[in-house]
This record gives structure tokens, sequence and C-alpha cells, in this order.
């Protein structure tokens, strides 16, 4: 089956998400055959459902959490329980930030025993859903515990920059064909912990991969529209860059 990433939601933060300007159900992410869903936000399980064809939750074999936001998290404690049949059958992965669990916990403690293995992300330490290699970063990003990661199956490399205020060693991290950026800003703002233009501009020049997707929308960005501003950037620096919009299928 080809690769590919289907973006079931594409804004980002308070605003976008409260007022549903965009979906916020994250990214379906199938990789050598193996179903992963990244950041399933409210409404992750009415999309996926809904998609054409429809994407089924008993066929996740992961669920990954970038951090506790409930722009990345709002439907996941749902989302468990569809992927192992309500707790009938004890299957698939389940990836998150030690504080998810932990102090002020997202997951409910009766889902806990419902996947076959949780595990918490940890900085450079490699772990495996089935063929797919997934390596997270720590990210700067508010008081939360925050990983971007890298995704590797096959030939295929690609990177999800979750949020995180810009950090210089970001490129080095995530130096693979494909990347998908958390653009949430439109200009860079003191105390504010999220990507901002300038900084996605100097991350796909110096990252160089062969593709690279903008998700995650705020409202200055869905103001400044999108598919613009990637062809801004694609021309600036030479490297295809395409906005994502909700429901879009990027085989890769
Ligand atoms: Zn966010
Ligand atoms: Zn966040």
């Amino acid at each position: 089956m080809t690769d590919y990433i289907k973006f079931l939601g594409t804004a980002g933060a308070r605003f976008a998400v409260a007022m549903q300007t965009r979906a916020s159900g994250g990214i379906w992410l199938c990789l050598s055959d193996t179903n992963i869903h990244i950041d399933p936000g409210p409404g992750a399980l009415v999309k996926a459902i809904s998609s054409k064809p429809k994407l089924d939750p008993q066929e996740l074999d992961g669920i990954i959490l970038s951090h506790k936001h409930l722009d990345h998290s709002g439907d996941v404690n749902v989302l468990i329980e569809a992927m192992t049949d309500s707790g009938r059958k004890k299957r698939g992965a389940f990836f998150c930030p030690k504080d998810c669990l932990s102090d002020d916990p997202i997951i409910f403690r009766y889902l806990r025993a419902y996947p076959e293995r949780i595990e918490i992300l940890k900085e450079g330490k490699p772990s495996r859903i089935k063929d797919v290699e997934i390596t997270p970063f720590e990210h700067i990003h508010s008081d939360v515990q925050t990983y971007g990661m890298r995704f590797a199956a096959g030939k295929t490399s690609l990177s999800y920059i979750a949020d995180t205020r810009f950090f210089p060693q970001i490129s080095s991290l995530y130096k693979t064909e494909v990347i998908i950026i958390c653009l949430l800003l439109d200009k860079a703002r003191e105390g504010v912990d999220h990507l901002c233009i300038e900084d996605t501009k100097r991350l796909i020049a110096e990252i160089s991969p062969k593709l690279a997707i903008l998700t995650h929308f705020g409202m200055t960005i869905l103001k400044r529209k999108p598919e613009t501003l990637a062809k801004e950037i694609s021309s600036l620096t030479g490297i295809k860059t395409i906005a994502a919009r909700d429901g879009m299928k990027i085989e890769i």
C-alpha cells in the first residue's frame, strides 16, 4: 500500500479550534502498512469515520500525542476506546509525554489497560510501532512536556515538527525527506512558544526536504491565506511547500 498522510484537521490553538474555523482532528499517517493517529484533537473520531474512504480506528496500530494541550488531545480517550473495540481487544500502542499520565492527567485511568502498550516519549530514544521507527525530540512549548518526532519506515523519512518555540537545533534534528510543520503564528510574539512564518522559512531552507507541509494554523495565519504563504515559501526556498487543508490526503 502507498504511504500517505491524511489531515483530519488543520486548525491550531484556541480560537481556530474553538470556532472550528478549520477542523482539529490531527493527522492520520500510514507508513509501511502501519496506521498511526497523531494528535487527535477535537473531532478526530468523527473526521476519521466520515472520511472517504472511512478510516477505521480499529485499524490503528498506534496513537501518538505530542503534548497534552486540547487542540492535540481532545479526542484521545475516545480514540483509545475506538482502537481497542471499547477495551474488548487489547491492541495498539499509545505514546505520549509523561505529564499526560501524571500531574493533571488527560488519559482516563480505566483506559490505560486497553492498549497493548503505553510508552513515554523520551528525548532521542527511538521506539517502534510495527515497522515504523519513531524518534522523539523535546520542544520548548509553554509549561507542558512537548515532543516533535521523526518517523522512518523503509525508504520513507518524515518529521512532525509539533508546537514549539524556535530553537537553532530544530533543523538538524529533523533532516528528513518530508516535514510537517505546525505553523501557528504570523509573527514571533514575546512569551508565545510557537513557530512563526520567518521561523518556518528558515527551517525549510535549512532542512531542505523534498516536501514541506504546513498545518496547525492559528487565526493570524488563516487571515494571511496558508496557500498564498506556501507559494511564497516555495518560490523563496525552491522547495515544494504546500498548505494542508482539512481532508487533504498526500501520498508520499
Ligand atoms: Zn497546538
Ligand atoms: Zn500546544
